[in-house]
This record gives structure tokens, C-alpha cells and sequence, in this order.
């Protein structure tokens, strides 16, 4: 139906390469740039509120046509904190719509507002950088964290539940004394903090956030903070300012800040302001004019397109430039063309040279809008060097498929080749250049938890035993090569048990008393034994680069099967010329004797206690306990 605006004629004539699209304030004036080149009219209605539907016009402004289908218009005073919209003619037919550009909006989303960005910077925000030193993905340590969840619960003991504030809260504990929120969180011993979707989505009511509960996987603005996490979602500033106090307070706390970022669709497809001025130019069609459905969301992003991809390679920067983020994690990517990652890292990594980029690569069934476009797929990795991806591999094997969850998966009792496990220690997949390119995960926001996921798998285990796997699994994932990811309060057991005592798979709008993170439960001593199990485990990574190379060769070299272990134990030997390390793995429900290479071997990990500083010593043999993992070093 669109398809013109996928062939070279009509990309010569509209690409606009500047970079002043959107809404620019001075003082003395703001200058407005749109691009709508199917347009006959274009105006731009200012007003006082940013509610949609109020009757606050303060005067419409016409917009004159400029080069490559751009149209603009300057207004001569100060507009800072002023609401606007455009209304648009395409063929007779006039739409009003937001800014696509929007940095900020009033309640829900429909108006955008004018903004002196600097305005809304905290105290201090000038001498805000990053806390991320290492140019190396594999020094990193991802933790998978929902704003909401974070603060929902009473048992939180922060004030501002659901907030982006609350997650910036210095010093909070729940009713036993134990440190939860961001005072728990850095304690973890993680690098960054993966925030899921935080940009304006549509499936929350800003005016009433406590009625229904939400993910955030339905974009509508991309460019704005969501306002159910601000204090006052009707006041465009407030968003602003609290999402940069948050980015403030951990990079504060030595944390980096990753942004999840849905540009793979949008909420309501029609309804998404680009696709609004210039009729349907955002989203895939086929020469039937039936919208693409690779994502399962309804429509899928033609990246494509010259103007959508500058739109998103325009945001990314935008984030990365004004709110100092640290790394993105793309949803679907795998949709997305290989050409508009490649921009994106290009012109991100220009200003910030340390800024991290993953995603989903799921294949997945697409229709591209040009010949012969390679998508930003797992195996195209070899196309996207710096770009890794999520490694479904490694979490099938050490937990068991996503597609039957009743069978066991290395750690609930399955019989998985050495050789695959080793491949999955050694963060080598086919698909990937080198270990920089590998997200090892056991959980995240979809699926089971993974205490629930092993439970589904073993319906007779009681919660002891589920504790001790769950460890198992972490300590192979934390400690492979790749770059480690847990959904937070993994750490803690985390599970989303129903009232009807049924584990929720997928629980992107489920309530808060499913979602929470529950604070109270760390007074339980398999919880707490667990929590630190985790810290141990990550200050064990960061102590020994063995367990951190980035070079796929060098890794084939210093990982292999240890020699002459018992068939029943997965055990690991990693040796450079500084040390040698045994990571072992028992899933079995026996204690096994594991014969050690000669030398005095100092153990760090054991029966479910894990530190960087060893705790004992042994030599000839060690017993590795049933359900556990076993980790000695010795110095060369
Ligand atoms: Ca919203």
C-alpha cells in the first residue's frame, strides 16, 4: 500500500540528514523541523496543559515546507515548558499527533512538551561519568531489573514505591534490618543495571498507575521517560529531572545504566505518532498492504527505511548523550537490520567509547520491505563484532527448554555431553566470534524464574533441594565465559508463585504482589545463603581473568575437560601461566570424590558457600557434595 517509500527515488528526494528534528529551545525562540514529505499542510498547535483533550489552546502556528520533506517553523519567545502537538493533512485527511522528536510529554503521552533540557539536570549532573572503566564486555556483571518491581512492596521499606526515585534511595531496609533496593543491589557485586522498558510506554494509565501493572514492551514515545515512575507524570519536566537523578544516584553507587529499548514495534501501530504524519512509513507491509508480524505485537519496525532508521539511530544517541547511559539491550533485535545496529554503535561509540551493546537474535518470520537486507540476527553475529547477543543455548541446557518446561534441564538431572557443556563453559557458540558476543543467562523477565523453572521440573523437590540447584546453575553461568546476566532476585529465589500455587511463566501484566521483588524473604536463610552465594561467586569472576578472556582462541587453549575426572562430575580445568583453576559440577544427589591434579589446591567455592578469598585447602582428592559446585585454584 506504502511501498514507495521503500524504493530509491523516493529516499533520494526525502532522506534529511540534519540533526535538528523535533522541537529546539533557546530563550529567544524555538525552532520547530518535522518530517511529513506526503503532507499538504502542517501546523503546530501550542497549549497550555499536556493533557489531551483540554481546551487550552494557546495558538496554532503555521509550518512552511523545507528541503527533503521537512517542514518548519520558528516561534520568536520562550516556550520552555509549553505543550505542543502537530496537525498534519495527507491527502485530506488531518491528523493531530505528538512529536515523533517529543523529549517530554504531559500525562500519557499525547502532547509533547518544549524543554530546556539543561533545566531539568541535577545538581551536579555535569561531573555524572560513567563508572565503567573496562573496554572488555566479559568484565561485566548484568542485572535484570523491572523500576517497579524494584519498590513495589511495603516489605521494600522505600518511600517512593514504583518510582524511579525509589530506586535511587540511599540506604533502605526491610522490617528485619537487611538492606533491599539499591542498597542490596550494590552490594551484589554487578556492573550495571539493566532497566527494563523505561521510555514512554502505552499500556499504563500515567493518570492512575496503580490500577494495572505492565512490562513496558508497547512503545509510544521513544524518546521520553515513562511517567508512571515519575512523581507527576502531568508536568513534563518531572520525568525528566527523576530519571537523571536515578542514572545519577547509581552511576554514584558504581553501577552502570543499561537501557532496554523496544524499537522493533510499536504499541498501536496506527496510533504511533510517525505513522500518524507520514501514513504507515514506521512498519513493514507486504504488497498486499498486510502488516508484517514478526515481533507478535501487531507490526514490526521497517528499519530499513532511511528515516526510520536515522529515527533510531537518533534516539539511541539521544539517550546515550543526555541521560549518560551505558549500554542497550535491544528487544527483538532480530528484526532490526544489520546496517542500523552498525550505525548505532558507530555514532554511539564516537562520544562514548565504553557504552555496550546485546539483544535478542531470535529469527524470526519478518518481511522486509527491500532485497536482500541481512537482519540483525544470532547468525550475523560475525557482521556485529562489538554486539552480543542473549545466549538461549546455555540457558536450555543448564535449565531445560522454554518449550516443555516439565523436562529437566543439567542442573535438575538431564544427561547433557560433556562437550556441549564445556562449549557453554567456554562461551562458544557457532553462531559467535568470541566470548564478548555471549550473554549467559539463566533467567530473565520472560519465562519462569529459575527457582520456579526447576520446580516445574522436579514437582517432588522441596524447597532445600530447588535452593541448591538454583545455586548449581549460578555458579556455572557466573562463572562461564561471556558476559554474566541474571534477572534480579535470582539472587534471591525469586519466584511468582500464583495464589492457586501455579509458577507464572509470563507475567507482563500481573500485579505487583506477583511482580514485587519480595524484600521480606531475606531473612530466610536459604535466601540469605544464596544471596551471598552470589556475591561470592562474582568477586571469584572479577579476581581471576581465567574466568574472563576475550578471545575465543585463547580460550580454546586454557579451558578444557579436566583429564581423569569421575564420569559423574562436569569438571573444568582453566590454566594460564599464572594459575590453575578446577570448576567442578555435581547435579547428582551423591557426594563425589574428585581426584585433583598434584599440588595444594585452595577452594573457593564449596556445598553452597562461595568467596574470592579461599577457604580451605586440599590436595590428592575433594569431595564435591551432591547438588553443588566446586571451584579450587592453585598458584603457579
Ligand atoms: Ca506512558
Amino acid at each position: 500500500m506504502y511501498a514507495d517509500y521503500s524504493t530509491d527515488a523516493f529516499e533520494e528526494k526525502y532522506t534529511y540528514y540534519g540533526n535538528d528534528l523535533g522541537a529546539a529551545w533557546s530563550p529567544n525562540g524555538t525552532f520547530f523541523r518535522l518530517w511529513a514529505p506526503t503532507a499538504d499542510e502542517a501546523s503546530i498547535c501550542l497549549y497550555r496543559s499536556g493533557t489531551a483533550g483540554q481546551q487550552d489552546l494557546i495558538h496554532r502556528v503555521s509550518m512552511t515546507p523545507d528541503r527533503n520533506g521537512t517542514w518548519i517553523a520558528s516561534v520568536p519567545e520562550n516556550l520552555n515548558g509549553v505543550y505542543y502537538t502537530y496537525l498534519v493533512s495527507v491527502n485530506g485527511n488531518t491528523v493531530e499527533a505528538c512529536d515523533p522528536y517529543a523529549v517530554t510529554t504531559g500525562v500519557n503521552g499525547k502532547r509533547a512538551m518544549v524543554c530546556d533540557l539543561e533545566s531539568t539536570n541535577p545538581a551536579g549532573w555535569e561531573q555524572d561519568r560513567s563508572p565503567i572503566l573496562s573496554p572488555n564486555y566479559t568484565d561485566y556483571a548484568i542485572y535484570e531489573l523491572h523500576i517497579r518491581d524494584a519498590s513495589s512492596l511495603a516489605c521494600s521499606g522505600i518511600k517512593h514505591r514504583g518510582k524511579f526515585l525509589g530506586l535511587a534511595e540511599a540506604g533502605t531496609k526491610n522490617r528485619s534490618g537487611l538492606p533491599t533496593g539499591l542498597e542490596h543491589i550494590k552490594k551484589l557485586g554487578i556492573t550495571h543495571i539493566h532497566l527494563m522498558p523505561v521510555y514512554d510506554y502505552g499500556s499504563v494509565d500515567e493518570a492512575n498507575p496503580g490500577k494495572s501493572y505492565n512490562w513496558g514492551y508497547d512503545p509510544e514515545n521513544f524518546n521520553v521517560p515513562e511517567g508512571s515512575y515519575s512523581t507527576n507524570p502531568y508536568d513534563g519536566f518531572v520525568r525528566v529531572r527523576e530519571m537523571k537523578q536515578l542514572v545519577q544516584a547509581l552511576h554514584q553507587n558504581g553501577l552502570g545504566v543499561i537501557l532496554d529499548v523496544v524499537y522493533n514495534h510499536v504499541y498501536h501501530t496506527f496510533d504511533f505518532s510517525m505513522n500518524q504524519i507520514v501514513p504507515g512509513y514506521f512498519s513493514r507491509e507486504n504488497s498486499q498492504g498486510i502488516l508484517s508480524n514478526g515481533s507478535c505485537c501487531g507490526n514490526d519496525t521497517a528499519s530499513e527505511r532511511s528515516m526510520v532508521q536515522k529515527y533510531i539511530v537518533d534516539s539511541v544517541n539521544y539517550w546515550a548523550d543526555e541521560y549518560h547511559i551505558d549500554g542497550f539491550r535491544f528487544d527483538l533485535v532480530g528484526l532490526l537490520d544489520v546496517s542500523t545496529i552498525q550505525k548505532i554503535i558507530a555514532t554511539v561509540r564516537k562520544k562514548h567509547p565504553h557504552v555496550m551493546f546485546y539483544g535478542e537474535g531470535w529469527n524470526l518470520n519478518t518481511q522486509v520491505t527491500k532485497e536482500n537486507v541481512p537482519l540483525a540476527v544470532q547468525g550475523n553475529a560475525w557482521m556485529l563484532p562489538e554486539f552480543a547477543f542473549f545466549n538461549d543455548t546455555m540457558r536450555d541446557t543448564l535449565r531445560g527448554s522454554v518449550f516443555d518446561y516439565h523436562l529437566p534441564g543439567f542442573v535438575s538431572g538431564a544427561r547433557v555431553p560433556k562437550e556441549s557443556l564445556l562449549q557453554c563453559f567456554q562461551g562458544r557458540m557457532s553462531w559467535s566470534n568470541d566470548p564478548k558476543q555471549i550473554v549467559n543467562y539463566i533467567s530473565c523477565h520472560d519465562n519462569h524464574t529459575l527457582h520456579d523453572r526447576i520446580a516445574e521440573a522436579l514437582p517432588q523437590a522441596d524447597e532445600e533441594e530447588l535452593a541448591k540447584r538454583s545455586r548449581l546453575a549460578a555458579a556455572f553461568n557466573l562463572l562461564s565465559t561471556g558476559i554474566p546476566f541474571f534477572q534480579a532476585g535470582e539472587e534471591m529465589l525469586r519466584s511468582k508463585k500464583t495464589l492457586s500455587g501455579r509458577y507464572l511463566e509470563n507475567s507482563y501484566r500481573s500485579s505487583d504482589r506477583i511482580n514485587g521483588i519480595k524484600w521480606n524473604r531475606l531473612k530466610e536463610p536459604e535466601v540469605q545463603k544464596t544471596v551471598l552465594y552470589y556475591q561470592g561467586l562474582l568477586s571469584l569472576r572479577k579476581g581471576h581473568e581465567l574466568f574472563r578472556m576475550t578471545d575465543a582462541g585463547m580460550v580454546s587453549q586454557c579451558i578444557r575437560l579436566l583429564p581423569n575426572a569421575p564420569e559423574e562430575l562436569t569438571a573444568f580445568l582453566l590454566e594460564n601461566e599464572k594459575e590453575a583453576i578446577i570448576a567442578a559440577f555435581n547435579p547428582g544427589i551423591c557426594g563425589i570424590n574428585l581426584p585433583l591434579p598434584e599440588g595444594t589446591w585452595q577452594v573457593c567455592v564449596d556445598n553452597g558457600r562461595a568467596e574470592c578469598d579461599p577457604f580451605f585447602c586440599v590436595s590428592g582428592e575433594a569431595l564435591v557434595e551432591a547438588l553443588s559446585a566446586f571451584v579450587a585454584i592453585l598458584e603457579k
